[in-house]
């Protein structure tokens, strides 16, 4: 596994740590599980980080030092020097992978350096990609460089196997960056459902302590993408209306790629509109304290601009709680309209009070959209992601073996 940007070891919600990390974590555990070893090369964080550092019994995370404090935009330049030590230790410990898989752009242009060499065959996930994010960048959004497109259109283009999280994302691989239709597969991503599962509110909000009236939530890591701003802008317009007590509680941290601090300028946005003393910034919280979050919350708020699939809308889905989120391609195929929570076209924050207001003044419609969203999530598991991308992999190492073994035979 590459995932040179980030590590599946980091805390969550905080710089660019968020639903990368815990995708490579949840997959490299359900393998673990499978008797399927993985060695997963990220960078070092710190100079007082372990050189080797157990994820699940069969899965290690190998920190190499590279780039430690650049933004992504940087850290292009630091791929030869990862891929070199990638190399060096695959040659020190004398291992031959039987495939690589590459997370995010970055990791694949490392991918593309390393194999075949360190591998016979090459998977990757984009997570995010550059074209999709530049077509609805909120005001102000720093647009993704034309460099990084390059290298995803290269990766698409000669990865022996792309792994898309929806259908939309498989559209866009083969018609924006030219990928072959045959490389590229659907393997949703997952939620753990023995954690994330519906609690007594009650017991949630104590667990939390929270003690108030009506709460929205927000969960997620604090850039513009993510939408905070229309969040705050909801909860100002229906706080002057029939909800004086509702609060909105903001789990996650400023990205360190962002030029500016995000949390500052949504503060000062919620100072402007009177609300300051409505929004709680929490900071990020551990991923196996969310549960508590979402189970306590009224409502779950993602106006995200675009998400490739949106892990957070998921993860509420599971423990009950009906989510209000923006209408794009990811969160389309996690949120059903009007079943599980309501799809918002645009970016309109009056929108989004509307179906709040409709959550908070039918109590009774709003619980039974909290089961729906958590029988919608059993479809959804770590274990089903990992039986999938298996098969994939099993496959795609398996024409890579009869490639080989047709090339001898011409020779
Ligand atoms: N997360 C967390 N603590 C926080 C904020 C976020 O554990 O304070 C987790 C969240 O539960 C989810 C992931 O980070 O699993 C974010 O994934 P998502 O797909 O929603 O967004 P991404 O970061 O990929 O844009």
């Amino acid at each position: 596994m590459i995932s040179m940007h980030t590590s599946p070891t980091a805390s969550l919600g905080k710089n660019a740590n968020g639903g990368l990390n815990v995708y490579v974590r949840e997959v490299c555990s359900a393998f673990s599980d499978r008797g399927i070893a993985t060695d997963i090369f990220t960078r070092l964080q710190s100079s007082e980080d372990p050189v080797f550092e157990a994820l699940a019994p069969l899965s290690r995370v190998i920190y190499l030092p590279a780039g430690n404090g650049l933004d992504k935009y940087s850290l292009i330049n630091e791929v030869p020097s990862f891929a070199s030590q990638v190399a060096a230790f695959a040659a020190s410990a004398g291992i031959q992978y039987d495939l690589l898989f590459s997370h995010y752009w970055l990791s694949g242009e490392v991918a593309c350096l390393l194999r075949p060499q360190l591998a016979a065959r090459w998977v990757h996930i984009a997570h995010t990609l550059g074209l999709v994010k530049n077509r609805s960048l909120a005001s102000g959004a720093r647009p993704e460089p034309a460099l990084r497109i390059r290298i995803e259109a290269e990766i698409a283009q000669q990865a022996d196997l792309l792994v898309a999280s929806t259908s939309d994302e498989v559209d866009e691989l083969v018609t924006s960056y030219g990928a072959n239709p045959d490389r590229v597969f659907v393997v949703p991503p997952g939620v753990d459902l023995t954690s994330f599962r519906p609690l007594d509110r009650a017991e949630a909000r104590r667990k939390i302590g929270y003690s108030g009236g009506p709460l929205l939530l927000f969960v997620g890591r604090l850039e513009r993408l993510k939408g905070v701003e229309i969040a705050i802008r909801a909860l100002a317009l229906l706080s002057d209306r029939a909800h004086p007590d509702l609060r909105l509680m903001v789990l996650g941290e400023d990205s360190r790629d962002a030029d500016e601090s995000e949390k500052d300028r949504l503060k000062a946005i919620a100072s402007v509109l009177g609300v300051r003393d409505r929004v709680d910034f929490l900071g990020s919280v551990a991923h196996h304290e969310l549960p508590y979050f979402y189970s306590a919350a009224d409502a779950c708020v993602m106006p995200s601009y675009s998400e490739s699939f949106g892990l957070v809308g998921l993860e509420a889905q599971a423990c009950g709680c009906p989510v209000v989120s923006s209408d794009v391609p990811g969160l389309r195929s996690v949120v059903r309209d009007e079943v599980s929570g309501y799809l918002i076209h645009g970016n309109d924050p009056a929108a989004y009070a509307e179906r709040i207001g409709r959550l908070l003044a039918d109590p009774q419609m709003a619980q039974q959209m909290g089961r729906h969203g958590s029988l919608l999530a059993q479809r959804f598991s770590w274990n089903r992601t990992a039986d999938r991308l298996e098969t994939l992999f099993d496959r795609v190492i398996e024409d890579g073996q009869a490639r080989v073994q047709l090339n001898v035979g011409r020779d």
